[in-house]
């Protein structure tokens, strides 16, 4: 193995940033980050206090005005520097992520040509938010509608994509108008804090962009939504926590955009072409090692094509080079922490005593550090857990179909509804699928559908809202209707 990239993590930004400072926080013992390939800390990082948490309410609104009444296209160039910022230090943003996070180099390159594109493309959407004006149909009057910046927003992101689903808030937010306060996880708040440090550099004003990263998430969030001064709250999560923070935000009736959790079916149809199934299968499942909402979660494969299907997954997932997330020659990287390859290898235990095979993979890896086999399953039967939660992990389940009907009925049952995969080469039946399945999204002959100018959003328990493209940025805006006559 070569030798694993690095950056100086003592030249890293690691206080809060409240108001332009960047300042340490009152909450008490600092929060280590620790590197997932080798279980060592890298670096620690500010622990905010409730009260800081209410001092970055502050400071977001003391500048909401100022902010808002800045000309669209002032806040436009300021993002459009942020974009070329990152792309100029893109390897220390990839090397970064890779590190804290775990996933391999040219995910993690990925991620930040994709976290980037956030603020280009909401560098363009900032000037161009239309209203419109209708004749009312009495014909008495005029329906005038803008849209105004919605008003200090809360943003609070996972550890999965720590650089991307920072800026998917942040960009929308910031081109709207709006001010805001980051709360990134626990896990990665590097990326976000040298994200936070780069919006800085670009121009945005203080108090524009605030980070607060703390172990109490509970406690300071729910204060924040509790705040009057408090608008907005979007939040890339669980499920579980979703459901919490949809109940903090009742009490302001807040406006909430909510990514949550996915249980993406991935069906291949007997007349698909199969070395694109497969690759897309790879992407869907594979991407960050398994560890995204979008991942393929249960890969349904036609009779016809089954056996074929199983023996050429499992063998390009055995071939993955696995290791530390950060030398250069591997493809997949360790797991977030021990939980998850604890919670893995339950969902693996599980399916096998319901009557899975193991293709490839299925045990966790005898090293230091939070490492799982690439896993291929075949017969994961009906009534095992991994067909029914998120497996975030590098295990993919074949369960065999011969019907449609049967597999739109399968696909659908379940409470998710973020992305589904079909794989087919007629077009019609592709369409007619994509039309009966309850997700906000559908790949259609494609392993991947993220893309900062396509609306990304789920139905059921996977979410409300859509971040990215022309959706994207009304998230951060209200209607406002005048009845005009003259
Ligand atoms: P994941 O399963 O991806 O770790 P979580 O939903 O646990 O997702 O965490 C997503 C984000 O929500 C993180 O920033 C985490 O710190 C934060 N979080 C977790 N619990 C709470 C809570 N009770 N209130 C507010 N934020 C929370």
């Amino acid at each position: 193995m070569s030798q694993a990239h690095s950056v100086d993590f003592s030249a890293l930004p690691t206080d809060l940033l409240i108001g332009g400072t960047w300042r340490k926080g009152n909450g008490g013992e600092a929060i280590e980050v620790i590197d997932p390939a080798s279980e060592t800390v890298l670096a620690s990082v500010a622990n905010a206090s409730i009260e800081d948490g209410i001092a970055a309410v502050d400071a977001a609104s003391a500048v909401a005005a100022a902010w808002a009444a800045t000309p669209p296209r002032q806040r436009g160039e300021i993002l459009r520097r942020a974009y070329e910022l990152m792309m100029a230090r893109s390897e220390h943003f990839a090397v970064l992520i890779a590190l804290e996070n775990g996933k391999a180099l040219p995910d993690a390159r990925g991620e930040v040509a994709y976290a980037a594109e956030f603020f280009r493309w909401y560098a363009e959407e900032a000037v161009r938010v239309s209203g419109d004006i209708t004749p009312s149909p009495s014909g008495n009057y005029r329906i005038m509608v803008q849209y105004q910046p919605i008003g200090v927003s809360v943003l609070v992101t996972p550890w999965n994509f720590p650089a991307a689903m920072a800026t998917r808030k942040i960009g929308p937010a910031l081109a709207a108008g709006c001010t805001c306060i980051l709360k990134p996880a626990t896990e990665t708040p590097l990326t976000a804090l040298a994200v936070a440090q780069l919006l800085e550099e670009a121009g945005v004003p203080p108090g524009v962009v605030n980070v607060v990263t703390t172990r109490s998430a509970g406690k300071v969030v729910g204060a924040m939504l509790r705040d009057p001064r408090v608008r907005k709250l979007s939040f890339t999560g669980s499920t579980e926590v979703g459901r919490i923070l949809l109940r903090e935000a009742s009490h302001q009736v807040l406006n909430c955009s909510m990514e949550l959790g996915g249980n993406a079916p991935f069906i291949v149809f007997e007349d698909a072409d199969i070395d694109a199934a497969l690759a897309g299968a790879m992407i869907a499942k594979m991407r960050n090692g398994g560890e995204a909402c979008t991942a393929a979660n249960r890969i349904y494969v036609h009779s016809a094509i089954y056996d074929r299907f199983a023996e050429q997954l499992a063998e390009r997932m055995s071939q993955l080079v696995v290791g530390n997330g950060a030398d250069p020659d591997s493809q997949c990287g360790p797991l977030i922490n021990m939980a998850a390859v604890d919670k893995v290898q339950e969902l693996v235990d599980g399916a096998v005593s319901h009557g899975a095979k193991i293709v490839t993979g299925g045990h966790r890896l005898n090293r230091p550090g939070f490492f799982y086999a690439p896993t291929v399953l075949r017969d994961v039967q009906k009534g095992a857990k991994m067909l029914e939660e998120e497996i975030f992990g590098p295990v993919a389940p074949l369960v065999r179909f011969s019907d449609e009907d049967e597999v739109i009925e399968a696909a659908n049952a379940t409470e998710y509804g973020l992305v589904s995969y079909v794989f087919t080469s007629d077009l019609a039946r592709g369409l007619r699928v994509s039309d009966r399945l309850e997700s906000g999204m559908v790949g259609l002959n494609r392993g991947l559908v993220s893309d900062p100018a396509a609306p990304f959003g789920g139905v059921k328990a996977s979410g409300l809202g859509r971040e990215g493209g022309q959706h994207g940025i009304l998230e951060y805006m209200e209607a406002k209707y005048t009845a005009l006559a003259w």
